[in-house]
């Protein structure tokens, strides 16, 4: 192989340089062909539009917005659309990318793409976000369809935001088209379980790796990082399984309870909280950055990505890292990681499980059908194992991470494919 390996990694490490690393060891050891190599390391497609949105106060402002379809090799590319002021086109581009990795891991037919709108959706009103939605997926007709590129939700963004999306594309064909999105609320063809779905992924993932390494969930003590979507279900389904939460966090702190805390408690009173932790009762609050030090079995990084750094690996206690967040350990600290002998199922694994059941959204939309709660569980749960047993068993086979193996098992995948269609 005669590809250049990638630039030196800065001192502020970057997602799409992270993801760059990963992506240029396994294909290493998996001896992929240069041809191929050179097709998977840059997006098939990147779009950067600027949305001029009237603001409630009658004045226009301009927000700008991404998509990038990593790959469209498996099928129609797939993944969510991000609201947050941290948005930026490397960003992106990673989480575009890792979408086609997660979608290969789980084998379903889907490419990888992501999008993102640099904006602050807490300080916007219901109808700022409409008008800013709607405006972001017209200039995005050309590109989204459900037989080309389908969104979904992903940090900022969920069932509001994916019906706007969906009403507006409608809109420009003369026709409801509801599989061009997924998430979607579940009158609009969302499916039941979708809500769940990521987290319970976790808790799969988290189990299958627990059994592996001989650690008794009734005996575990877990921190979660983020009380979102993915980290409060992840707690509460992990807790339903004799795991014990000792720790949750949001963006108003961590809170601690040796004891274990009530997620179905702190759930209710994030809820009734303006969906805030802060002032929770029954449990101490202690620093953010603490919580991933904690003296715990698991712990969960459910917030954002490149929360496990260099600067913080070496004083990670947990035995096992399971990654809700998309992202959340960086490219240095895997070998810090590694050497302590911390076993970490990564986020193309361990959180797609949302993914999956976006996937039976589709499926259901494009049937017209709807499938039971229990049906759409115990599919995404087989999905899940099966993944997990295929990663686990090509890390021993390759002698590598359960991150490098993930990796080796999409771009195997991929570049077989790639091979049968001759390119395009
Ligand atoms: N945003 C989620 C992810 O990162 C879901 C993507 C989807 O369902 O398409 O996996």
């Amino acid at each position: 192989m005669s590809y250049i390996e990638p630039a030196p990694i800065k001192d502020k490490e970057n997602p799409f340089e992270s993801m760059m690393s990963r992506f240029h060891i396994a294909s290493q050891a998996l001896g992929l062909d240069d041809e191929i190599y050179e097709v998977l390391k840059s997006p098939t497609k990147q779009v950067t539009v600027n949305l001029p949105v009237t603001m409630d106060n009658g004045s226009i402002r301009v927000f700008e917005g991404h998509r990038v379809v990593h790959s469209n090799i498996l099928g129609p590319s797939k993944g969510g659309v991000r609201y947050d002021m941290g948005v930026n086109i490397d960003e992106v581009k990673a989480l575009a990318a890792w979408m086609t990795w997660k979608c290969a891991v789980v084998d379903i037919p889907y490419g990888g793409a992501k999008g993102g709108i640099k904006c602050n959706p807490r300080e916007m009103s219901q109808g700022e976000i409409e008008r800013l939605t709607r405006a972001y997926t017209q200039s995005m007709n050309e590109i989204f369809g459900p037989d080309r590129d389908i969104p979904a939700p992903d940090m900022g963004t969920g069932p509001n935001e994916m019906a706007w999306m969906m009403d507006e594309y409608s809109k420009s064909k003369g026709m409801t088209v509801n599989a061009v999105v997924t998430g979607k609320p579940l009158v609009l063809g969302g499916s039941l379980g979708r809500t769940e779905a990521t987290g319970r992924g976790v808790m799969i993932s988290a189990l299958a790796a627990m059994e592996k390494t001989k650690m008794n969930p009734f005996e575990a003590r877990c921190a979660i990082q983020g009380f979102g979507n993915v980290g409060s279900w992840a707690a509460k389904l992990l807790g339903e399984r004799g795991v014990k939460i000792v720790a949750i966090s949001d963006v108003s702190g961590a809170y601690y309870n040796d004891q274990g805390i009530d997620i179905a408690e702190a759930i209710e009173y994030r809820d009734k909280n303006n969906k805030s932790l802060e002032g929770l009762p029954g449990a101490e609050k202690i620093e953010g950055s603490e919580l991933l030090l904690l003296d715990v079995d698991v712990l969960i990084p459910a917030a954002m990505e490149d929360v496990i750094t260099k600067h913080n690996a070496d004083k990670i206690k947990a035995k096992l890292i399971v990654e809700g967040a998309n992202g959340p350990t960086s490219y240095k600290a895997d070998s810090i990681l590694h050497e302590k002998g911390i076993i970490a199922v990564p986020d193309i694994l361990a959180n797609a499980g949302g993914v999956t059941v976006s996937y039976f959204e589709w499926v259901q939309n494009r049937l017209g059908y709807k499938w039971t709660r229990e049906r759409v569980n115990r599919r995404s749960d087989r999905i899940m194992k099966t993944a997990f047993n295929n990663v686990f068993e090509t890390s021993k086979e390759y002698d590598v991470s359960l991150r490098i193996a993930a990796y080796i098992v999409a771009i195997k995948k991929v570049s077989q494919t790639y091979k049968y269609r001759g390119g395009f």
